[in-house]
């Protein structure tokens, strides 16, 4: 038994938006906190980086969006956050419509111009299909929308994005996306939204300002030396990986992402355009300046390429994959981990939960208020 003080109250692995948020918390509240990540940077996955003006989404596009003014106001107190609306495109078959579904997509598809007839020929496809309880990705989606945005847009799109059939993802995944009968692209049904004023990296930067933070130290390689060093881990990492994959491998899907710097001040006019046939091997091309209005004379674009995660050093855990396998081995994980007392769990990867960036800063405050109450 090891019965000396440990020079922290909180060994805190990964410096994503769980971490820095825990850290920054924890730190009003006089804690002592070390966050390590093994990237050279903070922010994880909403780390950007300043090409000639422009910031860079390394990891993917993120916007912001919440219904939570709590959260909203959270962080603002960082960073203040532009009015940037999500508005993507689709291209489908040479021609672009607009995102989410909504009278400006039907419009485009069908020639309809009024909400009753867009409503009309939705009802008539739903019908002809008859699926009265959406088992999967497949059933949700024909039972939303009918089997012409269905096979135009999601069927290969789905494919690709996740490396698997419809059929065999969970109905949750294309409720994300609002279907509306007005003529609003606004791809988000939240009250707040925008991309922070100057990039990400003011948020990820205010979170952990003051804090002590140590870059490029893994810490699954370095686990016994560094959980002497506090009470409590917080670990926002990989489970299945936490547990030498004991109990077999959680799966994820990853991307790879191709950066190219073009010598033109407007390559597509908006910041995401989506590819949802199954010929054009990427998902998404992004236009970086448009998230924050940029004038540069010249762009960056990047194409978003869904790829295998196979635990190798070259593929990224980005999406948990939630079927019911999955969650069901994830469960098991959690149950070893629940059995650790000086262990706490959080983030996309530790929850193995598909969450967007307001939901991980929630659940993060939601992790201190119970930590504060064991005092
Ligand atoms: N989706 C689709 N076609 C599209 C956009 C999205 O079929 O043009 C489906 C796809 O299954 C995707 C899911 O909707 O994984 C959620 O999309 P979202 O844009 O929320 O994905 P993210 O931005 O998180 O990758």
């Amino acid at each position: 038994m090891n019965n000396k003080v440990k020079p922290y109250d909180y060994l805190i692995v990964g410096a994503g938006l769980f971490g820095a948020t825990f850290a920054h918390e924890m730190y009003k509240r006089d804690k002592k906190c070390l966050v390590i990540d093994k990237r050279n940077h903070i922010g994880g996955n909403i780390y950007c980086q300043n090409w000639d003006g422009i910031n860079v989404h390394m990891y993917g596009a993120h916007i912001f969006h919440t219904n939570d003014e709590a959260i909203w106001k959270y962080v603002n107190a960082f960073t203040s956050f532009n009015r940037y609306t999500n508005s993507p495109l689709a291209m489908y078959n040479g021609r672009l419509y607009n995102l989410p579904f909504n009278m400006n997509t039907f419009q485009q598809l069908w020639g309809v111009t009024t909400p009753e007839a867009a409503r009309a020929k939705i009802e008539q496809q739903v019908n002809a299909i008859n699926i009265k309880r959406p088992r999967n990705l497949e059933e949700q989606a024909l039972s939303l929308v009918g089997y012409d945005i269905y096979y135009s847009f999601i069927k290969e799109y789905t494919k690709k994005q996740w490396g698997k059939d419809a059929r065999e993802l969970p109905p949750e995944i294309i409720k994300r996306i609002p279907v509306r009968f007005t003529y609003d692209n606004n791809y988000f049904n939240d009250l707040y939204q925008g991309i922070p004023i100057g990039g990400y990296n003011r948020l990820s930067e205010g979170l952990l300002a003051e804090k002590e933070v140590r870059l490029n130290i893994n810490y699954i390689s370095n686990q016994i030396m560094l959980d002497d060093m506090a009470e409590k881990v917080v670990y926002t990492g990989m489970l299945d990986e936490l547990f030498d994959y004991k109990l077999g491998k959680l799966e994820y899907r990853s991307l790879h992402f191709d950066h190219e710097r073009l010598e033109v001040a407007n390559y597509q006019g908006n910041a995401v355009v989506n590819y949802t046939e199954a010929h054009v091997p990427y998902t998404r091309i992004i236009e970086h300046k448009h998230f924050e209005f940029g004038n540069q004379n010249h762009t960056i674009i990047t194409r978003e390429y869904p790829v295998t995660f196979s635990n190798s050093k070259e593929t990224e855990p980005y999406y948990p994959i939630n079927d019911d396998k999955n969650n069901r081995l994830y469960k098991k994980y959690k149950e070893l981990a629940n059995g650790r007392t000086n262990l706490i769990i959080g983030g996309r990867l530790g929850d193995y939960r598909y969450y967007d960036m307001h939901q991980v800063i929630a659940s993060a405050l939601t992790v201190v208020k119970k930590e504060e109450m064991k005092w």
